[in-house]
């Protein structure tokens, strides 16, 4: 199996997904990132962080202008956040599908804000949006002796 396995991890994506600061206030750490861990894809970075306002700034350039990114910066602020690095084949649109959209009112039963959250401004959990943000999120968020290359002894029974 290993020529397929070597093959398949030439086309792993990474992603960098945060538990918000609601997520930590509300105990729902363990929930989430076992959601991600139960999925199958491999944890190469996780960490509790205060998050400055430049980093939120930074991370949500993109955003920079709408009403809402004043109250968002200080929402991601607010209290510590976990930070988290997952790597996979397909692991950014599959992340966002385990995350549900960003309403929570309008995400589906079973995914993370659709279970556990109601409103936009309050919805628990970050995904990269593309492999390129992806990239440039986890490089963003955690410095390289953060990250670990490892082999999770379970490949076999997830990839074939
Ligand atoms: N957000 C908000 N109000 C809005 C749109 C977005 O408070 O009308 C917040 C929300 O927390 C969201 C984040 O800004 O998760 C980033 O917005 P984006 O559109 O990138 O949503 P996401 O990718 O997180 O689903
Ligand atoms: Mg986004």
């Amino acid at each position: 199996f290993l020529p397929h396995l070597v093959a398949s991890l030439e086309r792993v994506d990474q992603t960098y997904i945060m538990v918000k600061p609601d997520g930590v206030q509300r105990g729902l750490v363990g929930e989430i990132i076992s959601r991600f861990e139960k999925k199958g894809f491999k944890l190469t970075g996780l960490k509790l962080f205060q998050c400055t306002k430049e980093l939120a700034e930074e991370h949500y350039k993109d955003l920079k202008g709408k009403s809402f990114f004043p109250g968002l910066i200080e929402y991601i602020t607010s209290g510590p956040v976990v930070c988290m690095a997952w790597e996979g084949v397909g692991v950014v649109a599959s992340a966002r599908k385990l995350i549900g959209v960003t309403n929570p009112l309008e995400a589906e039963p079973g995914t993370i804000r659709g279970d556990l959250a109601i409103q936009k401004g309050r919805n628990v959990i970050h995904g990269s949006d593309s492999p390129e943000s992806g990239k440039r999120e986890v490089a963003l968020w955690f410095k390289e002796g953060e990250l670990v290359e490892w082999e999770p002894a379970l490949v076999p029974w997830l990839i074939e």
